[in-house]
């Protein structure tokens, strides 16, 4: 009888404690639930840019409603509170509290963050999600920042993108030779390797930058969002596939100790938002690159792909671009091993999924 009461006595104490060990994290907890928080998220797209914008603006009016208004986040566009590529160092040094962008316009400072956006002949957006959320590559993203003082999310795909616009109708490897391209993370290295000069430089300058002849090549995204720039102004030839980006990844940042400073349910809106902003982002690019591409049809656009030697070509620098950063980075070693073996191992399934799937489709429609 004693022993039960006993018993029960200490399930009601581990009850009231919410089953933490009694260290006033409850007396905490219940404070931080009525307290507000205001946070700034900046960005590196022009204020609501189709998709890539209007992402991290959804994510913030979901996360103010499923927190009643005690979570509001005030998004800012490139250049409103720091420029495109200082999101990175602003979410790290607390400017801001979160940040939205793409992990591989920080490969100058972690290498092995461009596994994170997209390399050659890497994941689709789907393989990409399996990675990240089931796969042990959220985890290794998390090791990756945790120097930085930043907690990532995956923060929206935009599909297979585009090989990008240019001035030159490209027969062969030749016409790679002195051509400058607006081309970020690896796929910039391999395009180098193959003979141009790559470029790295925020979307929102892209377009002057073709008009002006001060690139003759780029890619951006995809046609939903090329169009928008309207680069078929600028530009003749519109190539595909996205081999560089097949399925470029986003990324929600938190810094650190903002990040701590919340309660766990404020925690768990954040990932829950983060989590829905992901596929909303992909559902979005799924519906409207299609209609995107009728029209660049309709105004006169160039539409093909590189013949089989660049392809080839394109295939073989990459090997050879992996293998040194391999070689150079302890963490890029580590992430590309994960990375490299769920590719092998999805791509099995996928050859009579996915692509099977595909084939059989087209095929018969
Ligand atoms: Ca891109």
């Amino acid at each position: 009888m004693q022993k039960i009461k006993a018993l029960i006595v200490m399930a009601l104490l581990l009850a009231a404690c919410g089953g933490n060990s009694g260290d006033g994290a409850d007396a905490k907890s219940s404070a931080a639930k009525q307290k507000s928080y205001q946070w700034k998220m900046v960005t590196t797209w022009p204020k609501n840019f189709p998709g890539l914008g209007s992402a991290p603006e959804n994510f913030a009016k979901l996360v103010a409603r499923m927190s009643n208004g005690r979570l509001k986040i005030k998004v800012y566009g490139a250049g409103e509170v720091v420029p495109a590529m200082e999101v990175f160092s602003a979410v790290s040094s607390g400017t801001a509290e979160m940040g939205h962008s793409a992990a591989y316009y920080w490969k100058g400072k972690a290498p092995a963050s461009v596994l994170f956006t997209a390399i050659p002949f890497g994941l689709n957006a789907q393989e990409m999600n399996g990675w990240l959320h089931y796969g042990g590559g959220l985890e290794l993203w998390r090791e990756l920042y945790a120097p930085f003082n930043l907690v990532p999310f995956a923060g929206g795909s935009t599909g297979v993108q585009m090989a990008g616009w240019f001035n030159r109708d490209i027969q062969s490897l030749e016409d790679f030779k002195g051509l400058k391209m607006r081309i970020p993370g690896i796929g910039g290295e391999v395009f180098s390797r193959a003979g141009g000069t790559a470029v790295s430089m925020p979307g929102g300058e892209i377009f002057t930058s073709l008009q002006t002849g001060v690139i003759d090549a780029a890619e951006w995204v995809a046609p939903y969002n090329d169009l928008a720039f309207g680069f078929h102004n600028v530009a003749k030839y519109y190539y595909f596939p996205g081999w560089h980006e097949p399925g470029a990844m986003l990324e929600f940042t938190v810094n650190k100790e903002a990040w701590q400073s919340l309660p766990d349910d404020l925690q768990a809106i954040i990932e829950g938002a983060a989590r829905a902003i992901n596929q909303d982002m992909l559902d979005e690019y799924t519906a409207r690159n299609n209609a995107a591409l009728i029209q660049l049809r309709e105004k006169g656009v160039d539409i093909k792909s590189f013949p089989a030697d660049v392809e080839e070509a394109l295939r073989k620098f990459t090997d050879e671009v992996i293998a040194e950063n391999v070689a150079n980075d302890a963490m890029f070693a580590k992430v590309y091993a994960s990375f490299d073996t769920f590719r092998k191992n999805v791509m099995e399934y996928h050859r009579i999924s996915e692509q099977a799937y595909f084939e059989l489709r087209d095929a018969n429609l």
